[in-house]
């Protein structure tokens, strides 16, 4: 049984305020507080350096996190890199690769800027790219993918769910239109991962970027990377506990991961992390998305019947629901929301301005739920937005 007032003991801030802003980070469960506690008040050492006990035991903790974080993505730890964020982990495939003249990427107008700012870049380096527009509600055809590949397509960039409308794409269908067509596929996992059953393994994607902070519930500056042919990639950084060898004039690089980690790494957020992944096996990831998925529907259907409210994306959404109120500013809803109710939405462009072009807005009022909110808590969210359209009735 899906016990929410035991999952709610877990995150005590949750006493304080209705937080609807998950997508932007989770809240994080006393368990996680505890492993980086630990982490600083018994066993703090380096990771990967030096033969002492604590200097072992954070090298073990940490290489147990990321086989907890890759079994639960269904891949091989060795294929693994644990990152600061999402956004460093696409960046290390933008930088990794080594592209030529003519290349070409094919992405969508639905992307995060983390996986669009990237590709753009490589324009200096003569890498052309075609975007592909999701339908109005945020759907991408995969027909549309395969049909802008062309003889350069080096690689297809697409996100799993979106995060303004919540939309999930067909990443299985895209990975095997892509792969049929010779081209790797990066999926941008941010929303999904730890959100939704999602067996990167199985569906056979190249690069799978997630962030730790959201779905997984770890700390804030954790993200991970699974790569499926490493050799691919050369790392972006180079320095300290990455190599195997080193004379004055040359090295050689240890396999991956280790040498995609150069430098010490962020040991409490990682050993964080992992705790965080068997919190959510634990509580099980198809409870968790039944959960959210009927919160975000029963959302989405109460705002769409209240006036002057305008409701964006598909019917079957993941985690998201956007908004706007006809004539108020996003912003000004989301401080009204905050003032009046202690609900903390988020406001503005999402950090994805093409994909609010494409439905003609500048910004949206994005609820966002998490494994922790209560149909209650939405109720007191869809009151305060009801008393909040009075002001433009
Ligand atoms: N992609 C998507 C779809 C996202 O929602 C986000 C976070 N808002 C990111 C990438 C970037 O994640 P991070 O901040 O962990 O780099």
């Amino acid at each position: 049984m899906y016990d929410i007032l035991e999952i709610r003991k877990d995150f005590p801030v949750l006493d304080d305020v209705i937080y609807l802003d998950s997508a932007a980070t989770t809240q994080t469960p006393v368990q996680v507080v505890s492993a980086v506690n630990n982490y600083f008040y018994k066993y703090a050492g380096n990771y990967g350096r030096g033969a002492h006990r604590l200097a072992r035991e954070t090298t073990n903790h940490y290489e147990d996190s990321r086989e907890n974080v890759a079994r639960f993505m269904n891949v091989d730890p060795s294929k693994t890199i644990m990152t600061k964020n999402a956004t460093e982990s696409i960046n290390m495939v933008a930088l990794g690769i080594n592209w030529n003249l003519g290349d070409h990427i094919v992405t969508t107008s639905l992307e995060h800027h983390t996986d669009l700012l990237p590709w753009m870049r490589l324009k200096e380096k003569g890498v052309d790219m075609t975007v592909v527009p999701p339908d109005e509600n945020g759907i991408i055809n995969p027909d549309e993918i395969a049909s802008s590949i062309t003889d350069g397509t080096r690689l297809v960039a697409v996100t799993h769910v979106s995060n303004v409308f919540g939309s999930v794409q067909d990443i299985g269908e895209i990975t095997r239109i892509t792969h049929k067509a010779g081209v790797m596929v990066l999926i941008d996992g941010a929303q999904s991962l730890g959100h939704i059953p999602v067996d990167v393994g199985s569906i056979g994607c190249d690069f799978f970027a997630a962030s730790g902070h959201k779905g997984l519930l770890g700390p804030q500056g954790t993200g991970l990377l699974y790569v499926r042919e490493p050799e691919i990639m050369e790392p972006s950084y180079f320095g300290g506990g990455m190599v195997h060898s080193v004379t004055t004039t040359g090295f050689e690089l240890e396999p991956c991961p280790t040498k995609f980690e150069s430098g010490t790494p962020n040991m409490p957020g990682v050993i964080g992390l992992g705790r965080g992944v068997e919190y959510v096996q634990n509580v099980g990831v198809a409870n968790i998305e039944k959960h959210e998925k009927s919160l975000v529907k029963n959302t989405a259907s109460r705002l769409a019947e209240i006036p002057y409210v305008e409701v964006y994306g598909p019917d079957d959404r993941c985690g998201v629901v956007s908004f706007n109120i006809t004539g108020l500013n996003s912003h000004d809803v989301a401080m009204i929301l905050d003032e009046t109710s202690s609900v903390c939405v988020r406001s503005g462009y999402h950090c994805a301005m093409p994909a609010l072009q494409s439905i003609g807005v500048e910004g949206t009022v994005r609820a966002s739920v998490g494994l922790y909110n209560t149909q209650e808590e939405i109720d007191t969210f869809i009151d305060a937005v009801s008393q909040i359209t009075s002001l433009v009735g």
